[in-house]
């Protein structure tokens, strides 16, 4: 049983349509019901669904937020990208940036620097993903990884006040595995200790579900949760958080 601030991200990756928002009816009940609870919800669905769930969630404690941008604060002849000025346009107020999925598929820190930087310009808060490859973890290298992403997509952001840390290991990310208790616990404070704000928030993301998470909130460093699949589903969802504060 926890009495800590803790946050609850839902990341819908690349799922979601405007007929299946009924089943986040039963979210809406549970927030309003706890509102005065010590937690924070927030929906990253894909940009499609922002507006919706924006109208949706309207008088609700639920915020929004989205899932990346393109670096550049101003308008231009971007084909296919948005930016945060646009995201935050039709209701978003937070920004997963740094996911695993996206550094695959060709991001480096250095461009999630530029578009921390961009994202903080405009007014969103950022919930910044950091984690090693297995291959990296079976090397030793855990440490040293997370140390560089950090320093690189931190790089000239002196206020860190807007920035959530998301520790997400990509070897966990949907596989269904999660770090051993201990080595998760020493790895969050070892994030912590790089922030001189000592209650810089880290969440933990990777495999969340309504069945580990009685495992995982044994771990007192972290501030929440990122979870992925198992956000879909609106009643394991809430199933998450409840167990969280049992
Ligand atoms: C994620 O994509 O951020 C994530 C944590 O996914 P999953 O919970 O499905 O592993």
């Amino acid at each position: 049983m926890t009495n800590k601030f803790m946050y609850f991200v839902a990341n819908w990756k690349m799922f979601g349509d405007l007929k299946g928002l009924n089943s986040l009816n039963d979210v809406i009940k549970f927030a309003m019901k706890n509102k005065r609870k010590n937690f924070k919800v927030i929906y990253c669905p894909p940009s499609t669904l922002i507006f919706p769930l924006f109208k949706k969630f309207k008088n609700t404690p639920i915020d929004l937020g989205g899932q990346n941008s393109h670096e550049s604060e101003n308008y231009g002849p971007y084909t296919g990208s948005i930016n945060s000025k646009m995201l935050m346009d039709v209701g978003a107020k937070y920004l997963i940036l740094g996911h695993s999925e996206n550094r695959q598929s060709g991001e480096n820190d250095r461009l999630i620097n530029l578009k921390i930087k961009s994202a903080l310009k405009i007014g969103l808060k950022i919930i910044f993903c950091i984690g090693e490859t297995l291959k990296e973890k079976q090397n030793n290298k855990t440490n040293q990884i997370l140390s560089n992403q950090i320093k690189i997509g931190l790089n000239g952001i002196k206020n860190k006040s807007k920035i959530i840390i998301a520790y997400e290991p990509v070897w966990s990310i949907g596989t269904g595995l999660i770090p051993k208790l201990s080595d998760l616990n020493s790895l969050i404070l070892f994030i912590k200790k790089k922030f001189k704000n000592k209650s810089q928030k880290i969440l933990y993301g990777g495999s969340v579900n309504e069945n580990n998470i009685n495992q995982l909130k044994t771990i007192n460093s972290v501030d929440g949760f990122l979870v992925g699949a198992a956000s879909q589903d609106a009643k394991k969802f809430i199933d998450i958080i409840k167990k969280t504060f049992n």
